[in-house]
């Protein structure tokens, strides 16, 4: 697979799925053959995760990316002998970070739900071409990975304002909207991956999805209160 195709959620998923490291390869960076440069946004990827590895506790070691031609087999083996021998002295994945099984799974849990948030938030360095490996590590700081996860939003729906138009629901990816004609949409926030599309569509006349950062999330009205009257529907 081209490193052009990685996804921070793969990453996320291998670890979540019992993977002790994830080793990436891509191409030499400055020699892809296409406009896009996927190994630079491959390279950007792996450079998030590391920085979100060190917020979570997780050894960064973990992770490690590489870029090299076809001819360079040589390389390949012993970068990834290497990496097979640092992985294992770790230990499995939560050992050496002294992190208990469940708690490592819902800090990837979580860390994946934030994925599309994370994705969007950090789009323009995403598409950074930093060729110098000096700098790598400046990507990103931990000063701006406290602040993007201290300010992961959570989205709400004010019922005093949503007309049931259906479009929220309609747009969200992960079906974490119940609603229906008449009725009013509540988000179910253990479903919601924060995308943000529901903020985006609700129609500004009526803007009853709510952004909240830093606030907790009110409770969904009681389901015998989630009719909407004519008048509302304007
Ligand atoms: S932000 Fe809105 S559209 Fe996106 S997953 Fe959450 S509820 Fe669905
Ligand atoms: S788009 Fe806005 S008004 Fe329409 S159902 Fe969703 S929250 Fe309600």
């Amino acid at each position: 697979m081209c490193t052009g195709r990685i996804d921070l959620a793969f990453i996320v998923k291998a670890f979540l799925e019992g993977a002790d490291g994830v080793y990436i390869a891509g191409c030499k960076l400055n020699e892809c053959n296409y406009t896009t440069h996927g190994n630079f946004y491959a390279l950007n990827v792996s450079l998030l995760f590391k920085a979100l590895m060190d917020y979570f506790g997780i050894n960064k070691g973990r992770i490690r990316i590489e870029f090299l031609s076809s001819s360079e087999g040589l390389f390949f083996v012993e970068t990834v002998s290497d990496f097979i021998r640092n992985v294992a002295e770790l230990g499995p994945l939560g050992e050496a970070e002294q992190i208990a099984p469940d708690d490592l799974k819902i800090k990837l849990s979580y860390l994946l739900k934030l994925v599309p948030y994370l994705k969007i938030a950090t789009r323009l360095k995403l598409q950074s071409k930093i060729s110098d490996p000096s700098k790598w590590d400046q990507l990103f700081t931990k000063e701006e990975i406290i602040k993007l996860i201290n300010e992961a939003p959570a989205y709400w729906i004010d019922p005093e304002k949503c007309v049931a138009c259906t479009l929220c629901a309609q747009r969200c990816p992960v079906e974490a909207i119940d609603g229906g004609k008449n009725k009013i949409h509540i988000i179910i926030q253990d479903k919601c991956i924060k995308c943000g599309n529901c903020f985006e569509v609700c129609p500004s006349r009526f803007s009853a999805v709510k952004k909240l950062v830093g606030m907790s999330v009110p409770e969904p009205i009681k389901d015998e209160q989630r009719y909407v009257k004519k008048s509302d529907t304007g």
